[in-house]
């Protein structure tokens, strides 16, 4: 998409008349045109918004210099690399979803008591540093927003050391076909973006049992150190234990895989996407919509690479992946 970068920082007026465009601002016919309009202007700010624009004077709170009633708060910040973060905005005078963008992936926006909330992750795999989050939104009929520094530090995960069969570590060239063919049905999957927000309230843990390898952990396997990080969570539980979908979502991948045995993808929307992994039975079929804590949406297997019966659970945002653990804790009072 071409755009025209500018400046930004302070608000900037727009084009139409300065009248105030809160909902409640007897609109005219006009009216959705403009919503779409101001809609499409906003996602045009948030790609043009320029790395550095604003830099950090507090670290998580940020308060708008043009207005100080505007707050943009990130928490936390300093954020851990493979932890998720939120955004708030308070919404006097903001009546149209913000929207913005971190480590070029979208930020989704919706309301809490707060006010706008979108939720962010610090991929796994990053590196420490500034990275910035851009934000573009109308308030009282100006355009505000920026780039505000998130400042990403290393925490260490931990490694483990497990030992698989040569033929699982050595792929056959079929084997290697296979596990290609289906990175190209998971990658499309975890691609899904659907706008709507389909969950609410704290997440859930997928299955009654604890973690035996956590999130990021690096794996020595036979002895070769992997560079890839844990990408989820191993919950140590039995064959055919109950897996339940932590929040509500639909789901959009149900498969056996070479690596991840049978599996499910679960969209919750927002480009927010859980996954289960290495399942002795898979109760759902793809499209079905599923209800947090409701019925039982596959069982605990061993299928795919494994060592032993576990659950994995992952949890990607926006193609990012976060520690799960980190996810619900975010949740427990997002909505309350
Ligand atoms: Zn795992």
């Amino acid at each position: 998409m071409k755009h025209t970068p500018r400046a930004f920082g302070p608000a900037h007026r727009k084009d139409h008349p300065p009248a105030r465009s809160g909902l409640q601002a007897a609109p005219g016919p006009g009216f959705p045109i403009f919503v779409a309009l101001a809609a499409f202007l906003a996602v045009s700010w948030a790609l043009a918004a320029a790395p550095g624009g604003i830099q950090a004077q507090d670290p998580g709170f940020r308060p708008d210099p043009e207005n100080p009633a505007s707050e943009v708060r990130i928490v936390p910040n300093p954020l851990d690399i493979g932890a998720p973060a939120r955004v708030v905005l308070d919404d006097f005078g903001i009546t149209l979803p913000p929207t913005g963008s971190f480590d070029n992936r979208p930020v989704f926006f919706f309301r809490t008591k707060d006010g706008w909330t979108g939720l962010f992750g610090a991929d796994v795999m990053l590196k420490p540093g500034t990275l910035p989050l851009s934000l573009s939104y109308e308030k009282d009929g100006l355009a505000a927003g920026g780039a505000y520094d998130v400042t990403l530090k290393t925490k260490d995960y931990g490694e483990r050391s497990i030992n698989v069969p040569k033929s699982q570590v050595q792929l056959s060239p079929a084997d290697q076909e296979r596990a290609a063919r289906e990175k190209v049905l998971v990658d499309a999957a975890l691609a899904t973006v659907s706008p709507e927000r389909l969950w609410s309230g704290e997440f859930l843990e997928p299955v009654n049992a604890s973690i035996n390898s956590s999130f990021g952990r690096r794996t020595r396997m036979n002895g070769i150190l992997n560079p890839r990080p844990h990408a989820g969570a191993d919950y140590r539980a039995p064959v055919g234990a109950p897996v339940r979908a932590p929040a509500t979502g639909r789901v959009i991948l149900t498969g056996d895989h070479f690596f991840a045995g049978n599996s499910i993808y679960i969209d919750h929307g927002q480009g927010l996407i859980t996954m289960y992994f290495h399942l002795s039975e898979i109760l759902v079929t793809d499209g079905q919509m599923v209800e947090k804590g409701d019925e039982p949406i596959g069982l605990v297997g061993k299928t795919g690479r494994v060592t032993g019966a576990h659950l994995h659970y992952g949890v990607y945002l926006n193609g990012a992946r976060i520690d799960p653990s980190a996810f619900r804790k975010l949740t427990s009072n997002l909505d309350k």
